[in-house]
């Protein structure tokens, strides 16, 4: 619980271990997560202090720290997931399936995360995306 509450708040980059593992760190779920979680914590202690500097006119550090902090951060972790996951799509069975949802690394139908090393249906449920969808 501890590691997981640490792991949204440093924004942790994804690595290739998350291709092998059931139990990703970074999903776009994770990143959205880590968003509103140091948003809330950030806007909590700039709001506090600049109370108790009496500089409340200066609300508008608030945005850069929110900028700097939060959501480049976010972006660049979201840019790493997106290079992760379209090589774990290209590895895997589960890349070229149409119940694989790549946002958050799953099996749609089995509703569990897939990885390198474990395909739930053992590709019986196997798919392909329709990448030409009928008019
Ligand atoms: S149906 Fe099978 S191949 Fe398709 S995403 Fe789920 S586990 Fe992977």
């Amino acid at each position: 619980m501890l590691n997981k509450l640490t792991d949204l708040l440093m924004f942790r980059q994804p690595t290739d271990e998350d291709n092998q593992s059931t139990e990703p760190v970074v999903t776009t779920g994770s990143i959205l997560w880590g968003v509103l979680l140091r948003s809330a914590i950030l806007i909590l202690i700039i709001s506090l202090l600049l109370e108790s500097l009496s500089m409340r006119q200066h609300w508008w550090l608030m945005l850069f720290a929110l900028w700097f902090l939060v959501a480049y951060p976010a972006w660049l972790q979201y840019k790493k997931f997106q290079e992760r996951i379209q090589n774990f799509q290209e590895e895997t069975l589960c890349g070229s399936c149409k119940h694989f949802e790549a946002n958050s690394q799953l099996c749609k139908i089995y509703d569990q995360h897939v990885s390198t090393e474990y395909i739930p249906c053992e590709g019986l449920s196997w798919e392909p995306l329709n990448e030409f969808p009928e008019d």
